[in-house]
């Protein structure tokens, strides 16, 4: 054949799926590919495995489920030979394990870093895709896999002046390699979000001043991290299967009490004391303390009214504290944070909060930021302003299904996907952690399992009955009936009424729809396993048609 008559297409690189992001979703979906005989190759942006934990290097960072439990489940050799060293794991030992388990599966031989995916076109007479990236030639597969991840799609506010800032500035999910000096600085932090939770009381211990600029309060409850107990490890390791079991049939894939009773129906001594046991034991478990905290608003106002008063006990200047308190929205309709020392830190004499619904900042200038009240001069601004949550790095690629339909344009008016997994129009393309499920609401590890053991299952099964020409598409009847029951779901809790990145309204322009799926891990496994039961029901499988 000549040159000339050789699409670009042709001669890239063929591999039977090509994921992209080696997160631990990424990592997991490679090894469980190559266990089912499938070739694959992973495209990364960043230069090494772990995804969140690879980009977020800030001082503080550490995961908020408990490390024992933030940990994959399926390898009885990665579970008996890795110990982590503290209740919550912070950063750099849980990018270690991310690379300890890239060495110990072998996984980066077949991960390209540096390689950022732009594109990806569905050709349908070869029911193949072809995928682009930043640098080098198009790589092309039967099926594409994203693990993108839910928060890796950083949020830097678009402030007037920004450009002309003579300091340094980052973003928490950006943060440099190198590590970042703060020692006398005066140092501005945007956010009150979970990063920027964990970073104030950090950088405070630096930092010559740190400057907080508060647009929403959020409620955080004590981490009660340490050292971890070597008998609850031993205890954990040796029972690792059942308690994996416990996790993915759990609402929220956290090894936690969920309490059975409602918050109205105990009286109010009983409530506090049981709100009390929680908060010292620390962790996301205060937020099951009863069965209705995220369903009645009349229960919830009890657990948020004990943490506002857990802030003004532990702040002591008044006023501070009063900002510092969450009013007019409920508890745990963000990611609940879980803080080391946040709130006391505003005790500190270095330490000022600026509350941004009293004055909001105006512009940076050349020496800091400038509100409607007064300038501050910082060396040094740290955006802790989140991120374009679970749909950002998805549509940051241009995504071509049939008939060259971009997903951006399918998803306009907001995501729409069938078991978070599948969109109609995008044939052998799976989302990990996508829109329509659990994902960010639960502990990610027990979603992100789930749904590659899912996935690896679907492409084993699809390859048995249709060979290796096989072809899966979420039916769009099926699709538009789960995001009516996403959609329900988010009503019948607390979920539906917030305003938050759950729903988008974080991001200018971004359409206004609950994202994840909120009926619980354990249901949403059920409904996976039984739709897989069925022959895959509300999936249309077929092969492409010989010759095509
Ligand atoms: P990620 O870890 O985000 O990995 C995605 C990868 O895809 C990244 O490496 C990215 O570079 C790559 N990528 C994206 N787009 C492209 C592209 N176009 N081309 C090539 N590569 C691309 N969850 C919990 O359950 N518990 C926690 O304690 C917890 N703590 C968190 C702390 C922070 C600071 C943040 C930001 C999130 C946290 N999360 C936590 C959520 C966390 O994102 C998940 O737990 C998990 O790490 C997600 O893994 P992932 O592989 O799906 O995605
Ligand atoms: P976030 O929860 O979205 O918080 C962003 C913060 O920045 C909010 O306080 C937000 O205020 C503020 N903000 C955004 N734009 C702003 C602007 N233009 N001006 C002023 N303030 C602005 O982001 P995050 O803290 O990075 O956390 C995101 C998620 O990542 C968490 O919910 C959690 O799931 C995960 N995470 C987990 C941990 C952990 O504990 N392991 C740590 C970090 C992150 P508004 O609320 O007013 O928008």
């Amino acid at each position: 054949m000549s040159e000339t008559l050789v699409r670009p297409h042709d001669r890239a690189a063929r591999f039977d799926a090509i994921v992209v992001g080696a997160g631990f979703a990424g990592m997991y979906m490679l090894h469980r590919l190559r266990v089912s005989g499938f070739t694959a190759r992973v495209l990364e942006a960043g230069g090494d495995v772990g995804g969140t934990w690879y980009w977020n290097r800030y001082p503080g960072a550490r995961c908020d489920v408990e490390s024992l439990e933030y940990s994959y489940s399926f390898c009885p050799e990665i579970t008996r030979e890795w110990s982590w060293s503290e209740r919550y794991a912070a950063q750099p030992e849980i990018l270690r394990y991310a690379g300890y388990v890239a060495d110990r599966l072998n996984l980066r031989e077949d991960i390209r870093f540096g390689t950022r995916v732009t594109g990806a076109v569905y050709d349908e007479d070869d029911g193949c895709w072809t995928v682009t990236t930043e640098h080098g030639a198009p790589l092309r597969a039967r099926f594409l896999i994203t693990a993108v991840g839910c928060l890796s799609a950083a949020n830097v506010p678009d402030l007037p002046g920004l450009g002309s800032f003579e300091g340094r500035w980052y973003h928490t999910g950006r943060w440099p390699h190198e590590g970042v000096d703060f020692t006398g600085e005066r140092v501005a932090v945007v956010g009150t979000g979970s990063s920027g939770i964990q970073l104030i009381p950090a950088v405070a211990e630096q930092a010559a001043h740190v400057t907080v600029f508060q647009r929403t309060p959020n409620f955080s409850t004590p981490a009660v991290n340490g050292p971890l107990d070597p008998a609850r490890e031993r205890w954990f390791k040796d029972n690792r299967d059942a308690l994996a079991r416990r996790a993915r049939t759990s609402p929220g894939g956290f090894l936690i009490e969920y309490g059975e009773r409602s918050a109205l129906e105990v009286s109010p001594e009983e409530r506090l004391a049981e709100f009390e046991r929680r908060w010292s034991r620390g962790g996301v478990g205060f937020l099951a303390a009863f069965s209705d905290l995220l369903l009645s608003e009349e229960a919830n106002r009890t657990a948020a009214d004990f943490v506002r008063d857990k802030i003004r006990s532990i702040v002591t200047d008044r006023a501070t504290a009063e900002r510092l308190v969450p009013t007019g929205y409920s508890i745990g309709l963000k990611r609940l944070c879980l803080d080391t020392g946040y709130y006391a830190v505003y005790n500190r004499p270095d330490v000022t909060l600026v509350d941004l619904r009293e004055t909001p900042i105006t512009e940076i200038v050349p020496n800091g930021i400038r509100t409607a009240g007064e300038t501050f001069d910082v060396d040094a601004v740290v955006f802790a302003t989140g991120y374009d949550a679970i749909t950002g790095a998805l549509l940051a690629m241009d995504i071509r299904g049939r008939g060259g339909r971009r997903l951006r344009d399918a998803w306009a008016a907001g995501p729409s996907s069938y078991l978070g997994l599948m969109s109609a129009g995008f044939p052998n393309l799976f989302t990990i952690t996508g829109p329509g499920s659990p994902s960010v609401l639960t502990n990610m590890i027990v979603s992100i399992e789930q749904h590659v053991e899912w996935i690896a299952a679907c492409l084993a099964d699809l390859e048995r009955a249709f060979g290796p020409r096989a072809l899966i598409e979420a039916e769009a009847g099926a699709e538009a009936a789960w995001m009516d029951h996403v959609r329900e779901l988010a009503e019948f809790t607390l979920y539906g009424r917030a305003e938050s990145w759950y729903s988008g309204a974080n991001i200018a322009g971004k359409p206004r729809t609950f994202l994840p799926y909120a009926g619980g891990v354990g249901n949403y496994r059920a409904m996976c396993d039984r739709v897989a039961a069925r022959g895959y029901e509300g999936f249309l499988r077929t092969a492409l048609p010989e010759g095509a």
